[in-house]
């Protein structure tokens, strides 16, 4: 089985050791790859992972230039990674203009690292942008691993508040609407469309298979993707844990395929993603 991973991290191969000690440390937590886009796309030949989607996260304003310029070097047929601004980067909705006139599909934002609350006021200029020039989103969802547990900066009561403020955003919401608030999910997420996608990560084996299989399905498995948040979890491990949710084959490859590949531009596995091979030239000016 083919299939998209919407949610992994890769960092520069000189940082990555430093990148993957520094975040094992913060969150507690061992990460099963280095962390190089080498390493993702190892794992993804034994996992079967045909394209994965590099998560980047602006930590800081002046961020965004390089992380745009690393996304351009990183990207091919196998990789689309999305890039991410900074809320206090200067022209933020000139970015998301940016990173859409790249030709990537999607950026990310994460309110722990980035410090803002998912329904800030200040966000709607970059949330606004990405629905208008059709980026998607991915939020971090739920509590985050490395930060107290009590830290709601990202709690699916406020995305529900950023959906009802911008119904048309195609919002990728990680780890199945947020990671340890799923109760909060089934109620201010679940079933809430048509542009509102839960993330697979991190979620499938603290739910259990049937909670989770639950709330796939009350949401629409049509908007469910795949997602594994590699380094930190394992892709092979990650696809199993889709075959184990009792779906039928056809919701199986909605899941694991085919509805990633509709958000994200892609056709049948063997195709090139001429999107994603355009020239660079333009970014390094
Ligand atoms: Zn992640």
């Amino acid at each position: 089985m083919n299939a998209i991973d919407v949610h992994t991290h890769a960092f520069p191969d000189a940082l990555a050791e430093r990148a993957i000690g520094e975040l094992e440390a913060a969150a507690d937590w061992r990460a099963v790859g280095s962390g190089t886009v080498g390493g993702l796309l190892a794992s993804m030949d034994a996992a079967g992972v045909d394209v994965s989607v590099p998560c980047a996260i602006a930590t800081k304003p002046d961020q965004a230039a390089g992380i745009l310029r690393w996304c351009c070097d990183i990207r091919s047929d196998r990789i689309a990674p999305f890039p991410s601004v900074h809320p206090r980067t200067p022209d933020a909705a000139g970015w998301v203009r940016r990173i859409a006139g790249e030709g990537f599909s999607g950026l990310k934002l994460h309110p722990m690292y980035q410090d803002f609350h998912a329904d800030d006021a200040r966000m709607d200029e970059i949330y606004g942008q990405a629905a208008e020039v059709g980026l998607a989103v991915t939020l971090h969802c739920g509590r985050d691993i490395a930060f107290p547990q009590d830290d709601n900066r990202s709690a699916p009561v406020r995305l529900g508040r950023v959906i009802d403020r911008f119904p048309h955003l195609a919002l990728i919401c990680t780890h199945l609407g947020g990671w340890r608030s799923w109760d909060q999910v089934h109620r201010y997420l679940v079933g809430r469309g048509p542009n509102v996608y839960l993330e697979t990560s991190f979620s499938i084996r603290f739910l259990g298979l049937r909670r989770a299989a639950d709330l796939i399905r009350a949401h629409g498995v049509e908007r469910v993707m795949f997602g594994t948040d590699w380094p930190w979890c394992d892709q092979n491990e990650g696809v199993q844990d889709i075959g184990g949710l009792g779906l039928n084959e056809k919701e199986t490859g909605a899941i694991l395929r085919s509805n990633a590949a509709k958000l994200l531009g892609y056709g049948c596995p063997t195709m090139e993603n001429t999107k994603n091979s355009q020239s660079q030239e333009e970014l390094s000016a």
